[in-house]
């Protein structure tokens, strides 16, 4: 089963859950870091570190003795990523989104298949509940590369050289493209809020974004106690399980702050977390078993 831990905004404690849970899980698991913009699960999950790739994107290149500078290609490429210009073809690999397009198109056979970096997949293990250790893959966007899909897409295709049974995934916050790149092959999404104005604004958001994909979806309220109880109200409106509530303490911030995963640190936090994990597992289950006999 695949787990995806999501967000309507950046803060809420979404990487503090996925790590917990992780930390907790009871069956074999990988962790698996997708915010491939700002990746920190492996600050709290401190594994260890033993293979980097380079990830790259497939980026047209021209090979000007075979071009005669038609134009075909720039016509058809929707992100002007190619332009004829007076004696020149001129590519823009920053601005390919590498749908391959132009290659295919060409008369000549002038394009050849080059690579642009996107970022490294980096690989290691960490120890987690019952298991010794447990895979861990992380996403890390090369800074200054704008595209982030086709890096989670890379990271996601290596996930079965892992074999374990269930993922555990830190999605990107919000609810752009990398956000919903991350929960559409889920099982389960989990919504990690914070009982603010904020919170529910970017929350709403989210359900709005997530829903209609028609997983099973519950939220997790952090620092419950701190704000109001219009999250609250926002989920029983909506008919949307409030999975845990994690409350607002002062020994979960520090632990936090120390680079701990705060339900080994918090017996409180901990039980939270365990329950979180069952419901989370059971959601799922239950799900899978509707779609057995649909
Ligand atoms: S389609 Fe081929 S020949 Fe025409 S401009 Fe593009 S690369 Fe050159
Ligand atoms: S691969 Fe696609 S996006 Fe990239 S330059 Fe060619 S047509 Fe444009």
């Amino acid at each position: 089963m695949i787990y995806a831990i999501a967000s309507g905004k950046g803060g809420t404690g979404k990487t503090t859950v996925t790590a917990s849970l992780a930390a907790l899980w009871d069956r074999p698991v990988t962790a698996v870091d997708l915010d491939v913009e700002e990746p920190n699960l492996h600050l709290f999950l401190n594994p260890e570190l033993t293979g980097e790739v380079q990830a790259l994107m497939e980026v047209p290149v021209v090979d000007p003795a075979r071009c005669l500078l038609c134009g075909q290609c720039a016509a058809f490429c929707q992100f002007k990523a190619l332009s004829v210009m007076g004696k020149t073809l001129l590519i823009f690999p920053e601005m390919c989104h590498g749908c391959g397009g132009c290659l295919l198109l060409c008369p000549e056979k002038a394009l050849n298949p080059g690579g642009r970096e996107l970022g490294q997949i980096v690989s290691g293990s960490f120890r987690a509940g019952r298991a010794e250790t447990s895979p861990f893959l992380m996403g890390r966007l090369r800074v200054g590369e704008a595209m982030s899909p086709p890096l989670m897409r890379q990271v996601k295709a290596r996930l079965p050289e892992f074999g374990a049974a269930d993922i555990l995934i830190d999605s990107p916050p919000g609810v752009s493209c990398p956000a919903v790149n991350a929960v559409m092959d889920a099982d389960c999404i989990v919504l990690v809020t914070e009982p603010t104005p904020f919170g529910l604004h970017d929350f709403r958001l989210a359900v709005e974004a997530f829903r209609p994909l028609g997983k099973p979806l519950g939220a997790v309220i952090n620092r419950a106690g701190m704000g109001d109880g219009c999250v609250q109200d926002f989920c029983r409106a909506e008919a949307i399980p409030v999975w845990a509530e994690i409350p607002f303490s002062r020994a979960a911030a520090e632990a936090y702050s120390h680079g701990e995963v705060v339900a080994r640190a918090v017996p409180q936090v901990r039980d939270t977390i365990l329950a979180l994990m069952e419901r989370m597992q059971a959601a799922a289950a239950a799900d899978s078993r509707e779609a057995c006999h649909a």
